[in-house]
């Protein structure tokens, strides 16, 4: 190990071609937003080690505790006994699989759509959509905040991209009234659940104006999956919207606990991703094991919904305790956060990766988020609940995070 280390060393750091970026990571460094990767050392837990130290775990997805969840596992081993580790080929070539056909009716029928495709993440499933089913004369109203995945897909399908403000329902019409007599098509679409500050999107609203103007309704809903809506069907079930949103996208690696991602809607539109969609055609399929354990997890969401009503009361609990000491958690100069996604505001991004490193040294992961990923002067440190947090932990969290607060003059 340490031969090939010195070995790596030794033959590619001399090298000037990619001075460039060494010259922009020092720049993050000078700024205080250059971060190292925290290990995880065990499983994906509400207490785990990072980096050798034991922390309160506020920093992942695993809302419902699926990551490692026993019925999870078991089912991942038993289909990797049965099928081996690998699918062999892309799904258009030889790599569908029994149980990848099965995880996709599956999902489909718990969200009550025709049919769904299943993609290797909710960052694929996303680009790989957006940018089959437009080209260069459409249109795409976006949210100024939607996910990254989502505007890298708009900007691969070639169409005009319009951004709406945040929310800002008015917003999306004037623009689709400027290009209302535009021979293009036209698609709105909105993230479910915001990732950094975890307010809902405006579904209904813009469903109503897709049937207005005749635009097509697209929802990424990662964070809402599992979350939001009857036994976690979403934001467009929270809604009651599910016959007025063309494409919904949905994740398979947050709450449902594994990887990938999805798309639901007509059949047309999924026979259409199978034969259009790039990362389909030209990245191989998930091994069996993760579509095993995806199919056992829409299980657990049928089976045991006191997971997502634990999940809601730790989180009402937790952002009223917070709220009560005095923390900035959003609502004033940011979105209020609607869902287990809790932004702490602290504004100045070098001084927010110190509070985070602080807390980490006091026992608490809790990540910090600064520019370009949140605006400048809005960074924060983002504390996501999970519906497997003890009341114990959440109380020692707490006085965690008010004593380093308070050390450090932010609250
Ligand atoms: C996490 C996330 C994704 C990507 O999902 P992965 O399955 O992790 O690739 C897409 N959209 C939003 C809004 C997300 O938060």
């Amino acid at each position: 190990m340490e031969t090939l280390t010195t070995l790596s060393d030794a033959s590619t750091s001399k090298r000037p071609q990619l001075a460039h970026l060494t010259a922009q990571l020092d720049e993050l460094r000078a700024k205080g937003t250059y971060f190292k990767l925290r290990v995880l050392d065990d499983e994906q837990g509400p207490v785990c080690h990072y980096d050798g130290r034991e922390v309160i775990n506020l920093a992942s997805n695993n809302y419902l505790g699926l990551c490692d969840h026993p019925k999870l596992r078991e089912a991942a081993i038993a289909a990797t006994k049965r099928y081996g580790v690998g699918s062999g080929a892309v799904r258009t070539i030889a790599g569908t699989m029994r149980i990848h056909m099965e995880l996709e009716e599956k999902i489909a029928a718990f969200k009550g759509v025709e049919a769904c495709v299943v993609f290797q993440s909710g960052f694929t499933a996303n680009a790989g959509t957006v940018s089959s089913i437009l080209g260069k004369q459409d249109f795409i109203l976006s949210d100024e905040l939607n996910h990254a995945s989502i505007i890298d897909g708009a900007r691969l399908s070639g169409a005009k991209i319009k951004v709406f403000r945040h929310k800002d329902v008015a917003h999306a019409e004037e623009l689709l009234q400027e290009i209302q007599h535009e021979p293009g098509r036209k698609l709105v679409i909105t993230d479910g659940v915001f990732s950094m500050d975890g307010d809902i999107g405006p579904v209904a609203e813009l469903c109503d104006l897709c049937d207005k103007y005749g635009a097509i309704m697209m929802v990424d809903d990662a964070h809402a999956s599992g979350v939001l809506g009857r036994n976690g069907r979403g934001s467009v079930d929270h809604f009651g919207c599910t016959q007025r949103v063309d494409v919904q996208v949905g994740t398979l690696s947050k709450a449902i606990g594994a990887l990938g991602g999805y798309v639901c809607g007509s059949r047309d539109l999924i026979d259409y991703l199978y034969h259009r969609a790039r990362p389909f055609l030209f990245s191989t399929s998930h091994p069996p094991s993760v579509a095993a354990s995806c199919m056992a997890a829409f299980d657990i969401l049928e089976n045991e919904p006191e997971r997502i009503e634990r999940l809601w009361s730790n989180t009402k609990y937790f952002q009223q305790q917070l709220a009560e000491v005095g923390f900035d958690i959003g609502g004033k100069s940011t979105p209020k956060s609607e869902t287990p996604i809790t932004p702490v505001i602290v504004g100045d991004g070098r001084k927010t990766m110190d509070f985070s490193r602080a807390l980490f040294e006091q026992g608490l992961m809790a990540t910090g988020i600064a520019f370009p990923t949140v605006p400048e002067g809005k960074a924060r440190v983002r504390c996501i609940m999970t519906s497997e947090h003890t009341k114990e932990q959440i109380d020692k969290a707490l006085e965690i995070l008010t004593a380093t607060a308070k050390r450090m003059e932010i609250l």
